[in-house]
């Protein structure tokens, strides 16, 4: 990409969308394009068609789609799959039509095995059976990697994906519903210290573990891949170690300042065991994540208190 390239993020407003337009700018490019949902509806085959004719972008960074936590991902099982295959199909598909020179699809490592050896190489996708409770949301993050291989193949595009492992930081959804484990503990810890609640109740066991990239280091690695990554095969982006879901509440209470008890909820679901990417490819194209769990639970932190709470 060259600083004046028309680059598209599709997605701005949400975690990583937010993140990779904040990353662009920081490098110095000028020419980033955005719309808001309600300016432009990615699930309308027409309206997607009209804007990439009219804007017709160089580079698009495809990180617009419908996403939630466990109990979100399995109340809402057709939205999921629905949603994110029309949305990807109609940007993907606009992207070829208007000759857009290279597009980064981004999915999830929720895409791999339920019982995927550990860490996760990117070689296990479709080796065995998903996880049922976000498996409508991963079969539309499988067709999209697979859509831009396909593309890649038969109309001879540059599409490339990356799978980011969990992710979390400012613009993250903090809703006690629909939200991941992070946003949601940073909230119910702080609610809990706010109002004097002895306790606070963590989902699950607590001991599956789960890995966490913020967002500003996912954004980095897309833009770095955008100019340096050129093979058909997607990648992983992690930070290569993770931690059970107990010792992030315990870190997440420490940080907000807690001082009662944690409870476990066993009536809620654990999900999958473990989560956690091999990042030997990402590793060989020369990038690594800068920014630490307990850095990043700080700044997270005082995004949600200077934006969340005080905004809301
Ligand atoms: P997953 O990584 O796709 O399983 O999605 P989540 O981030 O929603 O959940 C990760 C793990 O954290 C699961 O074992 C949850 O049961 C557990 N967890 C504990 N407390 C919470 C909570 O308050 N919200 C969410 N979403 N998950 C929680």
């Amino acid at each position: 990409m060259d600083l004046d390239s028309k680059i598209y993020v599709a997605g701005h407003r949400g975690l990583v969308g937010s993140a990779i337009v904040r990353k662009l700018k920081e490098k110095g490019y000028t020419n980033i394009i955005y719309r808001t949902s309600k300016e432009l509806d990615l699930t309308d085959r027409t309206q997607v068609d009209q804007f990439f004719a009219e804007e017709k972008p160089e580079y698009v960074f495809m990180a617009a789609a419908k996403v939630g936590g466990i109990v979100a991902n399995n109340e809402y099982p057709a939205d999921f799959i629905r949603d994110n295959i029309m949305i990807q199909t109609n940007v993907i598909d606009a992207s070829y039509q208007n000759n857009v020179k290279k597009l980064l699809f981004l999915g999830s490592t929720c895409i791999y095995p339920k019982y995927a050896p550990q860490p996760m190489n990117e070689d296990s996708l479709l080796t065995g059976e998903l996880e049922p409770t976000n498996e409508p949301y991963a079969i539309a993050k499988i067709a999209g990697i697979k859509m831009c291989e396909a593309y890649n193949r038969q109309y001879g595009t540059n599409y490339i994906s990356v799978m980011p492992t969990n992710l979390y930081g400012p613009n993250d959804n903090f809703d006690l519903e629909t939200s991941h484990v992070l946003p949601a503990l940073i909230r119910k810890f702080h609610e809990a210290k706010i109002n004097s609640k002895h306790t606070v109740e963590v989902w699950g066991t607590g001991n599956p573990k789960r890995e966490f990239l913020h967002s500003y280091d996912l954004a980095d690695a897309t833009v770095y891949l955008m100019n340096h990554y050129e093979e058909n095969q997607f990648v992983n982006i992690g930070v290569g170690k993770d931690l059970p879901i107990k010792e992030l509440a315990e870190k997440i209470k420490s940080v907000v300042g807690y001082e009662g008890e944690i409870v476990f909820n066993t009536d809620k679901p654990d999900g999958t065991p473990r989560k956690l990417v091999d990042v030997t490819k990402l590793s060989n194209t020369g990038w690594e994540a800068s920014i630490s769990l307990d850095e990043g639970l700080k700044s997270t932190y005082d995004w949600f208190l200077n934006n969340i709470e005080n905004g809301t």
